[in-house]
């Protein structure tokens, strides 16, 4: 439907297998696939394969580096995940607004969204590797995620980014149409002309009709045709009436 594969996941530094696998459930089953470990501290592991249940080929695909320097280099926009404001105030986005941005940027550039270590999140100097931050507003009072549940909320924001985005493409095209949509009478005529038809040809028998009529709007309707479209079918109707009579001669 459409294409996530410029983003990755770098998880840094994980101590628990079960964190890469449940990341990597998380990010199939929100179209995501890349995934990066920095210095994974147990990997491969039977735990993590475990988590990821039938999102194993994420884990065997995944791509094992050193640094995070390393795992962002092809990378043009990096945004790290963290639970703290730190002393030095970084660009900081909501989850919505950095998969916003992720959307936006991801045709052009690769993406990185980096999460830290469980205890101790990234270290200064992983944060300013980053040229933005994210935090997701949870409770002021235990606002530290479980490290593949914080993935799974940016992963779902930056999935509903893109059902937004194609949406908006929708309503675009609808836009730049160039026909008017038919009107509700013309549609009516139509109906009236299509029964009409239907009956002629033996189609359709209004002694028994079942839920013909019935489904055949909820067909047009569901397209929402326009004038020219319900002109063409008008004639082409038109032209079967037209055959049928010169048959019955
Ligand atoms: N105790 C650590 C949190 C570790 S949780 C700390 O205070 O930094 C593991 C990782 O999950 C974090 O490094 C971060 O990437 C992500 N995470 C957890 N809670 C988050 C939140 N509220 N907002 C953004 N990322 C979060």
């Amino acid at each position: 439907m459409f294409d996530l594969s410029n983003i990755s996941v770098v998880l840094v530094n994980t101590s628990h297998p079960g964190n890469i696998g449940a990341t990597a459930r998380a990010m199939k089953n929100m179209g995501l696939s890349k995934l990066v470990l920095v210095q994974p501290e147990n990997f491969p592991s039977g735990v993590a394969v475990g988590r990821a249940v039938s999102a194993t080929d994420i884990l065997d695909a995944a791509r094992v580096v050193e640094t995070l320097q390393e795992a962002v280099a092809d990378c043009g926009l990096v945004i790290g995940a963290s639970a703290r404001s730190r002393r030095i105030p970084w660009p900081m986005l909501s989850p919505q607004a950095c998969a916003e941005k992720v959307i936006r940027e991801k045709d052009t550039i690769r993406v990185a969204l980096v999460f830290g270590r469980e205890d101790s999140g990234l270290n200064n100097e992983e944060l300013q590797l980053c040229h933005f931050h994210v935090q997701i507003p949870a409770d002021e009072n235990y606002p530290s995620l479980n490290l593949a549940a914080a993935v799974m909320v940016i992963c779902y924001e930056v999935r509903k980014a893109a059902l937004d985005r194609i949406g908006t493409a929708v309503r675009a095209e609808d836009e730049f149409w160039d026909q008017e949509k038919a009107t509700g009478e013309q549609v009516e005529h139509f109906y009236t002309h299509l029964e009409r038809v239907m009956v002629k040809i033996d189609f359709h028998d209004p002694e028994n009709p079942r839920q013909l009529m019935q489904r055949m709007r909820r067909l047009f309707s569901r397209i929402r045709i326009d004038v020219m479209e319900m002109n063409i079918l008008r004639g082409i109707l038109t032209n079967i009436e037209f055959h049928i009579k010169d048959q019955d001669k």
